[in-house]
């Protein structure tokens, strides 16, 4: 049943949302990737995976109804939405000005806003659809230095939460993905003396990869995935059992 159905999935150039976009067109989806402003490795990754990028900001309301509009004109109307663009902006809140806090809530959180409403009006009216929000471990757990990322990534599940209630009735499921740690450009910014602290902590013995997520992702927006709603699948190599 996949077969032709649209899927988006945001920051679907790069890492994990890479992987996600990957995935869903080998099941037999019609993907759209989005990206923020990386127009190589979007390039690069068009090219080789022969998937249209379609670049605008999530954290901007506008963009998002423009691009969706655009992308259901062309693919045809969204069926699966996977909210997986991302950023960090680390420090500890003493030494966080107003807008790394506001950067990543804007572009992790009210992203999911964003996009969401662009979409659920139809999804709605044909009683079918499927969201994914990447949240994250420090989401569920928080993390020294990251106070906008958390506050962000915990926001995603409960929003989730909320979502899926709203949509149960018309046939939409949304979940949300928590990852451990997984080996991204994201992860390889940490320096790697904080890195083997981490990696000594995840009980599997290692990092996890973008693929790791994506077959999670490919679960929750299956047919069979029908009266999943509302949960939060936690892939993280054990580290963080929720
Ligand atoms: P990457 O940094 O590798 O890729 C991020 C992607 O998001 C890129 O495609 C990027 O576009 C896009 N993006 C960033 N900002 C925006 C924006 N404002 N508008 C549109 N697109 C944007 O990230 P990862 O693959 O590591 O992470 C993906 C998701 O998974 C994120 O939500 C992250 O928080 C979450 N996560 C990651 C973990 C990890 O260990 N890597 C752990 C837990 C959660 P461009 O290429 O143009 O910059």
């Amino acid at each position: 049943m996949s077969e032709g159905r649209v899927a988006v999935v945001t920051g679907g150039t790069r890492g994990i949302g890479r992987a996600i976009s990957e995935a869903l067109k080998n099941k037999g989806y019609k993907v759209a990737a989005t990206y923020a402003g990386n127009d190589d490795a979007a390039k690069k990754f068009s090219e080789e995976t022969g998937i249209a990028a379609y670049k605008f900001d999530v954290a901007d309301f506008a963009a998002c109804e423009a691009a969706v509009k655009k992308i259901s004109e062309e693919l045809g109307p969204v069926d699966v939405l996977v909210n997986n663009a991302g950023i960090t902006r680390d420090t500890t809140i003493h030494r966080m000005d107003y807008q790394k806090w506001d950067e990543v809530i804007q572009t992790n959180l009210s992203s999911c806003f964003n996009m969401c409403r662009c979409v659920i009006d139809s999804m709605r009216d044909r009683s079918f659809g499927r969201i994914v929000n990447i949240g994250s471990i420090n989401g569920q757990a928080g993390q020294y230095g990251q106070v906008n990322y958390a506050a962000a990534k915990s926001g995603i599940h409960g929003f989730t939460k909320a979502l899926a209630q709203e949509g149960a009735s018309k046939g939409i499921t949304v979940n949300a993905i928590a990852p451990g740690y997984v080996d991204t450009d994201m992860v390889r910014a940490v320096p790697p003396n904080v890195l083997e602290k981490i990696i000594a902590k995840i009980p599997r013995g290692r990092l996890g990869k973008a693929d790791d997520i994506a077959r999670g992702v490919l679960f929750l927006v299956a047919d069979d995935a029908d009266f999943i709603t509302g949960s939060t699948l936690s892939i993280n190599g054990g580290q963080h059992m929720y």
